[in-house]
């Protein structure tokens, strides 16, 4: 084991080198230095604001569901490691990644049939957007090549993803004259609203001829602001789709793996898209993968087209080590009541955070499965509101106006009611 770097060092040498995410070089203030995890707790290499550990209210940006050190996970990355750590994808082929796919397509809506994993959440957006571009390509419609969302979307940080975020206030908002342009629709409301699901069914229409697919995060949006919507949306967007010859791509990074209360939030619309993003809680936190799943009809349309395959080979695409820890992950989550428990963490969380209606600058409280989010009328002021959450035990990354959190499914009781106190601390803070 190489000797391990006294502290003032190692934050010297991360503000000097290191680029942190969102963030300017060198970073605005000094992060904190994780030495170690083990269930919903990040053990801090020196004590910040008097505290020693954390109890993590992020699952590590919304992947680590089972917690940190799981012996279950822990024993699955081992066992692969042994094994192999990676091979090429290309000719080659595993168990680890056979299986992924074959429970991927097992557990998503029926129609999904075909698995293509690589390594992050975006890719897997550039892979979705290739694979309908191509379809309609291969298919002698070249001219349909825009895609549809709506505002207030993340889809990812790569090129074609950002072209889909939020273009106004999103933090690819530089990008606007740069990126492809895309077809914005209004931001969905949270409840039901015919006129609003009439605008959807007029841009779908309007720009069916020009249109690959509509890409939208299913039921909460994340990452472009933490809203909620009504499911009644998706059944409008596949009916237009359907009527339209316009392909539907739902991003479930954020949603996949329960964290709405269903596998997946598409279930909660009683429909299917015909290109699924998977990643984030995909691996439990472990390691990077996410995945595309497409129907046979997309599938076969790139097949049999002019250039009759998917140019598209990530060098680590299928990794093993990921692919065991995914199974490894998706088997412990179908293996206990899991609907359970994320209705023990939604109830949890509207009455730990209700108090936070009470608190000045509050815009909003709301709740949707193991999602908790407390809206300002203002900018959080970061570091306030960080600081506040560390005081109180508790690790959260608020953003723009939002102090939120998705706590891992295995946080207790207890340590979810320090969880909303600490959001509530740092909405007072902020
Ligand atoms: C996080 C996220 C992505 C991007 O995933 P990365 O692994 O960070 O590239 C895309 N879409 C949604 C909905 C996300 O939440």
């Amino acid at each position: 084991m190489p000797e391990r770097v006294p502290h003032a060092e190692l934050v010297a040498l991360d503000r000097a080198h290191v680029w942190h995410p969102y963030g300017p070089m060198p970073g605005r203030s000094d992060p904190l230095v994780v030495d170690s995890a083990s269930g919903v707790r990040l053990r801090l290499a020196e004590p910040a604001h008097g505290q020693r550990e954390l109890i993590d209210g992020m699952s590590s940006w919304w992947s680590a569901i089972h917690g940190y050190n799981h012996p279950v996970l822990n024993d699955a990355a081992r066992d692969q490691l042994d094994r192999m750590s990676h091979v090429m994808f290309g000719g080659l082929t595993h168990e680890p990644a056979v299986r992924l796919a074959t429970r991927l397509v097992e557990i998503t809506p029926e129609p999904l049939r075909h698995v293509f994993l690589c390594d992050s959440g975006s890719v897997s957006v550039e892979v979705a957007v290739k694979m309908c571009l191509q379809y309609w390509r291969s298919t002698g419609r070249p001219e349909k090549r825009r895609l549809l969302t709506w505002r207030g979307g993340y889809h990812g940080d790569t090129w074609q993803p950002m072209a889909v975020c939020d273009p106004d206030g999103g933090m690819h908002e530089l990008w606007s004259g740069v990126l492809p342009r895309q077809v914005f629709a209004d931001a969905p409301p949270a409840e039901f609203d015919e006129v609003y699901a009439d605008h959807l069914r007029e841009a779908v229409a309007r720009h069916a001829d020009e249109l690959a697919a509509v890409i939208v995060e299913p039921v909460v949006q994340g990452a472009g602001g933490m809203r909620f919507h009504s499911p009644a949306y998706l059944r409008v967007l596949r009916e237009s789709c359907d009527a339209h010859g316009v392909l539907l791509i739902f991003d479930e990074i954020a949603t996949g793996f329960g964290r709405t209360g269903t596998l997946f939030a598409a279930e909660q619309g009683g429909v299917s898209p015909d290109v699924m993003c998977l990643g984030k809680a995909l691996t439990g936190g472990y390691l990077t993968m996410a995945a595309t799943l497409c129907t046979s009809r997309v599938a076969d349309g790139i097949s049999r087209g002019e250039v009759p395959v998917l140019a598209h080979g990530p060098t680590f695409m299928a990794n093993p080590l990921a692919a065991s820890v995914a199974n490894a992950s998706i088997d412990l989550l179908l293996a206990q009541d899991w609907p359970q428990e994320i209705k023990r963490l939604e109830t949890g969380l509207r009455d730990g955070l209700a108090e936070a209606r009470n608190l000045p600058g509050v815009k909003e409280v709301r709740v949707r499965g193991a999602i908790g989010v407390v809206q300002l009328d203002h900018d959080v002021d970061m570091a306030a509101a960080t600081q506040a959450a560390v005081r109180a035990g508790v690790w959260l990354r608020p953003f723009r106006d939002l102090i939120y959190t998705m706590p891992p499914y295995v946080t207790g009781d207890e340590d979810l009611s320090r969880v909303c106190e600490a959001v509530c601390a740092a909405a007072a803070a902020g």
